[in-house]
């Protein structure tokens, strides 16, 4: 497949406001490639060249990209500058450019070409590595007429704007293969092994569905962590799973530690390679008593002068790229460590919980930075209100709940983990994560701004979809205000986005992208937002909301709470009486 014929595709992509039509259109490109061509496009139509958790970067920041443009269709740089600051938006100001250079002259190279010299564009390091990225790059964007060249800047650029998540690719790969969506618990279940869609799209085009199937948990590909589940207290805890085993709910970052001989990898909770992040990790991880092992657990800040855990806000502040060595010196991450998936060439996915917490204890014993998180077994709810009320006055967010003799499941949510916190008299005893999706002009004072109010939706996991759930008018500072009215302009998109999913019309629309924790007093029902709606039935939405934190840094928006779990809260709120009062 050439590259125009793939930017037509990313056009028709842009154009839809279908989510339907998403994974029409990607099953009827997937079904036009080869099995060499559809793993480089599957990243591609995500905006990347690798997996997620692969830390490949073309490395060209705006001005670079905005030399390029000017190299590659012979314009004047500052013109392409301001060209560009009219229009706002990367890909645009290069078809643009192309268009005014006449198009292009010569056959556009086939995806595969394109795919592999982004790759060396990437590689280039070290010293004349910019010269080398700008010269590779304005070569390559020279050979491309101007619809390609809009694609091809918006996907070296990091602003694909198709909002193509992980769940529709799934479902177009199933269609295009079977003709409807029967593969996708296969597909889904190779996906939370290895996080790789590329392999998957790969694997299923080379070897079928048996090679999927045999796709195996492996050190370096990071499983997509198992989730928990809320319940408001420790007697629906009880009832609903009996005997449990209880840990303090740390509150600081996930992370998954594989260690293979010498080496060593950290991910995310969103799956991004933290590697360079944390040396004490790393180190730590190289002495864990294994060849080789996947491990899972949380990770907090420490600080050794005080002798104290530092709190969350701390603890963020240590995910940076920058200073990395002196930081780690003032506030060293501890992790502990809950929890073990491989070991020595071994799948322990399927092993009991208690048997591979026994195995954490044995593998990680003797280590000051990888802690094992204790356990307390118990099926009495007064023992468990007492964990649950220690874990709090001792300062932690509360405690997670598990049974004991339960595999790991990956990427699941359910009640094999529960979560408890504190619940607090007339508010929701748990904060959601919301996905802007829109914003509303400033009245008065806020006009400055650019952002009066906005419009915030949860994701709807099963079809892959942001549902509106409520507007946001205050809470923030007016510094936060302009700083995040920034951050969403980049997101601008001049038609509802395919996975939105809204009554409601704001002034702008945004490609979810930015998640915000957002504390309410309650949930109600609401005819005016989508999130939960069904035939004859309102939707929910969220009563005096307001912004608490931003969680981009390790959520991706499809790791904002999901509609299951608004209305699950939903149910216990009403369980509890309206209000959630304690
Ligand atoms: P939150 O915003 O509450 O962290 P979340 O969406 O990140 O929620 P949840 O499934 O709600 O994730 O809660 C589980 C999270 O709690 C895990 O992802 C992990 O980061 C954290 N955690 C802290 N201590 C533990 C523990 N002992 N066992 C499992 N998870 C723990």
């Amino acid at each position: 497949m050439r590259f125009d014929e793939f930017a037509m595709d990313l056009d028709r992509l842009e154009a839809t406001s279908s989510r339907l039509e998403l994974v029409r259109i990607l099953s009827e490109l997937y079904q036009a490639v080869t099995p060499d061509e559809i793993g480089p496009i599957t990243y591609l139509v995500q905006g990347r060249l690798a997996p997620f958790f692969e830390p490949v970067e073309i490395g060209l920041a705006e001005k670079l990209l905005l030399t390029a443009i000017a190299i590659a269709f012979g314009a004047d740089k500052d013109e392409v500058g301001r060209a560009y600051k009219e229009i706002g938006d990367l890909g645009l100001t290069a078809e643009r450019e192309a268009r005014r250079a006449g198009g292009r002259s010569r056959k556009a190279p086939p995806v595969l070409d394109v795919h592999r010299r982004l790759l060396e564009v990437a590689a280039a390091t070290g010293q004349g590595s910019q010269l080398k990225k700008l010269e590779l790059f304005s070569g390559l964007l020279a050979e491309l007429d101007p619809i390609s060249a809009k694609h091809f800047v918006r996907i070296t650029s990091g602003k694909m704007r198709l909002g193509i998540g992980d769940p529709t690719v799934l479902d177009a790969l199933s269609t295009a293969r079977a003709g409807d969506k029967s593969l996708r618990p296969l597909l889904e279940g190779a996906y939370n092994r290895t996080s790789d869609l590329g392999l998957i799209a790969t694997t299923l085009w080379s070897d079928g569905e048996p090679g999927v199937e045999a796709l195996k948990v492996t050190v370096g590909r990071p499983i997509r962590p198992q989730l928990a589940e809320r319940l408001p207290d420790p007697d629906a805890v009880i009832r609903k799973m009996g005997m449990v085993g209880v840990q303090p709910k740390y509150d600081g970052f996930r992370v998954q530690i594989h260690k293979d001989g010498d080496e060593v990898e950290l991910f995310s909770r969103n799956l991004e390679n933290m590697t360079g992040m944390f040396p004490e990790l790393v180190a730590a991880g190289g002495r864990v008593k294994a060849r080789s092992i996947i491990l899972d657990g949380e990770a907090i800040a420490y600080s050794p002068e005080s002798d104290e855990y530092l709190p969350f806000q701390e603890t963020m502040g240590r995910r940076r790229k920058h200073g990395i060595e002196q930081h780690a010196l003032r506030a060293p991450l501890r992790a502990f460590v809950f929890d073990v998936m491989y070991r020595d060439g071994k799948d322990l996915t399927t092993l009991p919980y208690e048997e591979r917490l026994a195995i954490v204890e044995q593998v990680i014993g003797g280590s000051d930075t990888l802690l094992s998180a204790p356990l307390t077994k118990t099926d009495s709810a007064e023992v468990l209100r007492q964990e649950l009320l220690e874990n709090i006055s001792k300062g932690l967010e509360g405690v997670v709940a598990k049974r004991v003799d339960t595999p790991y499941q990956a990427g699941a949510r359910n009640f094999n983990w529960v979560k408890l916190k504190r619940n607090t008299s007339g508010q929701l005893n748990d904060t959601i994560d919301v996905v802007l999706i829109g914003y509303y002009r400033g009245k008065g004072k806020r006009v400055e701004f650019g952002a009066g109010a906005l419009l915030a939706g949860v994701y709807d996991s099963d079809r892959d979809e942001f549902a509106s759930i409520t507007r946001i008018g205050t809470g923030l500072s007016d510094a936060a205000w302009r700083e995040l009215y920034e951050r969403v302009r980049a997101l601008e998109v001049d038609h509802r986005p395919a996975r939105v999913n809204s009554i409601l019309t704001p002034d702008v629309w945004l490609e979810p992208g930015v998640v915000a924790e957002v504390l309410a007093d309650e949930i109600t029902p609401s005819p005016r937002h989508t999130a939960g709606m069904a035939e004859a039935e309102p939707g929910l939405a969220l009563r005096f909301p307001r912004i608490v934190s931003f969680r981009d840094a390790d959520k991706r928006p499809e790791d904002a709470t999901t509609v299951k779990e608004v209305q699950e809260m939903f149910q216990q709120q009403r369980a509890r009486g309206a209000g959630g009062s304690r």
